[in-house]
């Protein structure tokens, strides 16, 4: 077996037979939620406009910082190696020589721009054909497992045959209260044959509301964290090299630290900057900055790890001169194991954590909870 089947792994027939899942319960002939919804065109907005979801009594702040919101495109697949159609190949993104003006950019943009959306359409039209020739569940029916309903908008993409789950951005807290929903939206998919982990090529993109950075300094920070340990991030998103193009580590913004700085101050002050947008972070839309980096999953505790890495890293690089080393940032999330309990299993699988610990419990503050709990006062003000 490899360690993707185990990512994404497909029911027993004894799970089938007692799975809670709307797929399942069709399966079995059983009274269930599926029927078919729209998948909506790319640039579509949600019913009503975003909002911004959180949990019961969450004010606007936390510990006097702004609350982060997490908006997610989670892409899925059906690939033509498992079943699924043949897509036409998406134009390549154009190369932006430094020396090149606005305009000469801005021509570039708008070819390629209009040469990916007559691709996009193409792929959606080989999609349709597909569903509509095969007895699969079809994207539309898809949609309908999407749960909860409101928070998300079942949107079409090109680069992936699924359909993309496009949420709400929501705070942690919100999320956390949903894992029964999120858990039967993510087993209805997957047991439907769907994929996101599997291929490679879907991504889990998480957008950050800009403003839950309070200075570009703390942005700057968060981008180094993930820039200066790039073989860690890597392995934290769980993706190979092969997809790497999708989430640039190089791209020019980010790779300089005075660039970057004034990159982050930037995205701060105006609430976006302009860059490449395929970067491992991408602030060209507005009061938004999209991290691109972790792979797409239909595994719950992924799913919630990939959230509780975002938010522990948005919390972690808000300490003014924080040390921004892989090790010390996993140090830290291990002693806030109660808060981060999926990026800790994360970690305890993919790091050896008890030779983190171990470290952290000999370093300079004494113990990881002294280090851990002045840095938090610290953060939080308190
Ligand atoms: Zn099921």
């Amino acid at each position: 077996m490899t360690w993707s089947a185990r990512e994404e792994r497909q029911p027993s027939k004894i799970v089938k037979r007692t799975c809670g899942c709307e797929t399942c319960k069709r399966d079995r002939n059983e009274p269930n939620a599926i029927h078919e919804g729209t998948v909506h065109s790319y640039s579509a907005l949600p019913e009503g406009g975003w909002k911004f979801l959180r949990a019961p009594g969450e004010g606007s702040y936390m510990g006097g910082s702004r609350l982060l919101f997490m908006g997610i495109e989670l892409e899925t697949d059906l690939s033509e190696r498992r079943g699924g159609p043949r897509m036409p190949v998406e134009p390549p993104y154009p190369h932006f020589a430094d020396s090149m003006l606005y305009e000469e950019r801005q021509q570039i943009s708008q070819a390629y721009d209009d040469s990916w959306l007559v691709w996009d359409r193409s792929c959606r039209d080989a999609y349709r054909e597909y569903w509509k020739t095969h007895n699969r569940m079809s994207a539309e029916e898809a949609t309908s497992l999407a749960v909860p309903a409101k928070a998300w908008l079942p949107k079409h993409d090109g680069s992936v045959s699924g359909p993309e789950f496009v949420s709400q951005p929501a705070t942690m807290a919100w999320w956390n209260s949903k894992q029964d929903e999120i858990k039967m939206m993510l087993d209805g998919l997957l047991h439907a044959g769907l994929h996101s982990h599997q291929g490679d090529h879907c991504g889990m993109h998480v957008n950050i509301n800009t403003n839950t950075f309070e200075s570009g300094k703390h942005l700057f920070q968060f981008a180094t964290l993930l820039i200066d340990n790039r073989a860690w991030a890597t392995k934290m998103s769980q993706r190979t090299q092969s997809s790497l193009h999708w989430c640039e580590f190089d791209e020019y913004n980010l790779t300089n630290p005075m660039r970057r700085l004034r990159w982050a101050d930037r995205a701060v002050d105006d609430g976006w900057a302009e860059q490449d947008r395929y970067a491992v972070l991408n602030a060209n839309n507005t009061d938004r900055i999209e991290f691109r980096l972790p792979r797409g999953t239909l595994r719950l505790d992924r799913f919630y790890k990939n959230l509780e890495w975002v938010a522990a890293m948005v919390e972690y690089t808000q300490t003014r001169g924080v040390e921004l080393r892989a090790s010390a940032f996993m140090r830290w999330a291990m002693s806030n194991r109660v808060q981060y309990p999926n990026l800790c299993a994360f970690i305890d699988e993919k790091f050896a954590a008890k030779a983190i610990v171990k470290g952290a419990a000999i370093s300079a503050a004494g113990s990881v909870f002294a280090e851990m709990s002045g840095a938090f006062a610290f953060a939080t003000g308190r």
